[in-house]
């Protein structure tokens, strides 16, 4: 249902989920507050729009001849160049449309010459953590470090020590956890300094940052279209060809192929694609690519500067507000004055998150996450307890607050209301003087 009173304006960008209406537990309704935009942010009206204009044209991609084909094919093919230059690639960078995220990683690890040691710090999302092994690479897993400086450092050293061979270290941007800045630039020059290569897990820093691959000089970075406020199921890999070309295609498949025959001796053979098609079987989601480049052109246009320093100044005020809640301890690996996008986790006493994020969603309409963020072993280091056997909302948890371009004040200075009021009513007792115990 929609049509709840908006609390949408004052540099907010519109989003299409302004004005929907969140039932509450006493019957009541409020516009819903999207606090979980490190899962999935709500879709740009603009992105929505662009591709409301282009359904009715929407053909096969690179299939047929008619003219709505030919025009898909067009719009698939743009959207590559409008993604290559809101990345800041080099002339030569391939620009590899995708699932997700986890999909681009997946891709890369697929792709990785024979004997690759991949180098990942353990505060690393389960996407960046994971891919390496899964595809059967070495891997080598850093500590988490206490400070950007040590990250660089402890990549350095771990790389300098590495046998000879193809090396790569994969980096987040900005943590899906604490929402902490990590210096990709320097990591970039520690890696090239020590004959590896650099890829960037930009899942949540492409939404808040400018993300340049020339000016970090990083090698590849991943991003997932439905964080970067467009949906519809898209990601992109983009960076160096000279790994990618001549790899394995990551999918066997129409589209990945140049010419498949009966072989002489009754198999199939195949010639592959070059190019981006080599990685891309299968018929392409063309409103995928289309709405990630409609994001792209809504925030550049927008202003990235402009976005991130609104972003900041709505961010600080909700860390002054949270600051005044008895009990609300933050998660920081790098302390608490890190540069941060905004994405921030809590604990709160007395209440388990799980069920401070449900009375969250049904007395105060207000959308969250908890759980371990698919980042366990980040959310074990920082709530250090002991580790356990858990799924992406494991056993112990946190409560992630995360907002971006289309957030309005009043959601966060409604968050900051509820969570101080829910503080409050299991506050501990102030501590009197303990009765006597009655007589046996
Ligand atoms: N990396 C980071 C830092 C993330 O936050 C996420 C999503 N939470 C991913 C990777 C994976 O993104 P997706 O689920 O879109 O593949």
């Amino acid at each position: 249902a929609s049509g709840c009173p908006s609390a949408a304006g004052s540099g907010a960008l519109p989003v299409l989920s302004e004005g929907v209406c969140a039932p509450l537990a006493d019957g009541s309704e409020i516009e819903y507050a999207a606090l979980d935009y490190a899962a999935s942010a709500p879709v740009l009206r603009r992105v929505w729009e662009e591709v409301a204009a282009y359904a009715p044209r929407y053909g096969s991609v690179h299939r047929g001849t008619g003219h709505l084909s030919r025009l898909s094919t067009e719009v698939f093919e743009r959207s590559r160049e409008t993604v290559h230059r809101f990345l800041g690639c080099r002339p030569a960078d391939r620009v590899l449309f995708t699932r997700s995220t986890t999909d681009s990683l997946n891709l890369l690890a697929a792709a990785l010459p024979p004997g690759t040691r991949v180098f990942v710090f353990e505060t690393e999302h389960h996407a960046a953590l994971l891919p390496w092994a899964h595809h059967g690479h070495e891997v080598t897993c850093l500590p988490a470090p206490a400070s950007p400086a040590a990250a660089v450092a402890t990549a350095a050293a771990a790389l300098a020590a590495a046998p000879a061979g193809p090396r790569l270290l994969c980096v987040t941007g900005a943590s899906n956890v604490t929402g902490e800045l990590w210096p990709v630039r320097e990591l970039a020059v520690a890696a090239h300094d020590n004959g590896a290569r650099l890829v960037l897990d930009a899942a949540q820093l492409a939404p808040h940052r400018r993300v340049n691959l020339t000016r970090l000089d990083a090698d590849w970075v991943a991003f997932s279209g439905h964080k970067l406020y467009a949906p519809f199921g898209a990601g992109v890999l983009a960076g160096r060809r000279d790994w990618l070309d001549p790899a394995r295609p990551y999918l066997a498949g129409g589209g990945a192929t140049r010419r498949v025959s009966r072989a002489a001796d009754g198999g199939v053979d195949v010639d592959w694609e070059t190019g981006e098609a080599r990685h891309e079987a299968g018929s392409p989601n063309v409103i995928g690519a289309l709405a990630i480049a409609a994001a792209c052109r809504a925030l550049t246009e927008a202003g990235p500067e402009a976005l991130a320093a609104r972003e900041r100044r709505l961010f600080s005020r909700l860390r002054a507000g949270l600051a005044g809640v008895t009990g609300l301890s933050e998660l920081a690996l790098f302390g608490p004055e890190s540069a941060r996008v905004p994405v921030l986790s809590f604990t709160l006493d007395g209440w388990e998150s799980g069920e401070l994020a449900q009375a969250l969603a049904e007395r105060y309409g207000i959308g969250v996450r908890a759980g371990m963020f698919c980042a366990q072993p980040l959310v074990r280091r920082l709530l250090g307890e002991p580790g356990q056997a858990a799924d992406c909302e494991g056993t112990l948890r946190a409560v992630r607050v995360s907002f971006g371009a289309g957030t309005p004040e009043e959601h966060l200075t409604r968050l900051v209301r509820a969570v101080g009021e829910l503080a409050a009513e299991r506050a501990r007792p102030a501590r009197t003087t303990a009765p006597v115990p009655a007589a046996a």
